[in-house]
């Protein structure tokens, strides 16, 4: 089952018009929500987050957050699995003729839930790898929009070369990943790229930090450049499906040796505890 504007439907009889701006140019923002035992996992911050995406697009947000709470435990209500990740996405929606312009329109409301099995701690203390790129995307990366043209082109290229991220850089800096936030750790301190227009602001971000300051890791949001990632003790991507996950080499050059370092699993172990509080 799936949610659109007002209804539970099954997913194949769920269809919106051609006319649809969503469709025609990406034109609207989105949210993915981790579901753990049932409870929705920091909801108020995606809400929060929601809200700014879309005032910045200026789309009505159709609901309150409680009407919010009350869809989204409905829709989870017609599925057995414990963990699971919510999509939901709020396009402007379907106007009468194509033009780049907009009027007031009703926006078109989808949500679809899907089961979650995030990667186990076994899985995860391998360490993955990721491929370097240059950041070439928009000056609005705060916002969570649905035009994820960039980003989709940078996964492809992550899929072709069998990695798990393509790590971004604007002008030297490290930004973020094509799909998460990145994380580098030298000689104790925690960095990553301050919030703003140049990264989307994660849930998981914040979640990380916290299990950082926790396990007594000073924090620095400033970002490092390309060459002193390369050199760094340990780096990290997070994201609400990943979690915060161990990268071991970048391009050619491997992290750490190659293995994991002694940071993450202290607050992997952290970030864990907060699943269930
Ligand atoms: N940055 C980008 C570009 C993303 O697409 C994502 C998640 O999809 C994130 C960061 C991480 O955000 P969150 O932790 O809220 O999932």
């Amino acid at each position: 089952m799936v949610y659109l504007n007002g209804e539970f439907i099954p997913k194949e009889q769920a269809q919106v018009s051609v006319m649809d701006r969503g469709f025609l140019f990406g034109d609207g923002v989105y949210e993915v929500i981790p579901v753990y035992s049932g409870k929705i996992f920091r909801l108020d911050e995606h809400l929060e987050r929601l809200q700014n995406s879309l005032n910045s697009v200026q789309i009505n947000n159709p609901y309150s957050p409680q009407q919010w709470r009350e869809i989204l435990h409905e829709l989870l209500g017609f599925s057995s699995e414990s963990s699971q990740s919510l999509y939901l996405q709020i396009s402007r929606g379907a106007d009468v003729s194509r033009k780049h312009s907009f009027d007031t329109l009703s926006p078109t409301v989808f949500i679809e839930s899907s089961p979650l099995t995030p990667k186990t701690k076994t899985e995860l203390e391998i360490g993955y790898r990721a491929m370097s790129q240059p950041d070439f995307r928009w000056q609005r990366c705060d916002i969570k929009s649905t035009s994820l043209l960039a980003n989709i082109m940078y996964s492809q290229q992550a899929k072709q070369n069998q990695v798990e991220e393509v790590i971004l850089h604007r002008d030297q800096l490290i930004t973020e990943g094509a799909t998460s936030n990145v994380f580098i750790v030298k000689d104790n301190v925690l960095f990553t790229h301050p919030t703003g227009n140049h990264i989307l602001s994660g849930i998981t971000r914040d979640l990380v930090l916290e299990s950082a300051k926790h396990c007594h890791l000073s924090i620095n949001e400033s970002a490092l450049t390309l060459t002193e990632l390369l050199s760094a003790d340990e780096v990290w991507i997070s994201s609400s499906t990943r979690e915060v996950m161990p990268i071991v080499q970048v391009d050619n050059q491997l992290i750490n040796n190659g293995v994991i370092g002694k940071h993450w699993p202290q607050v992997y172990d952290y970030y864990q505890g907060l699943k269930h509080v």
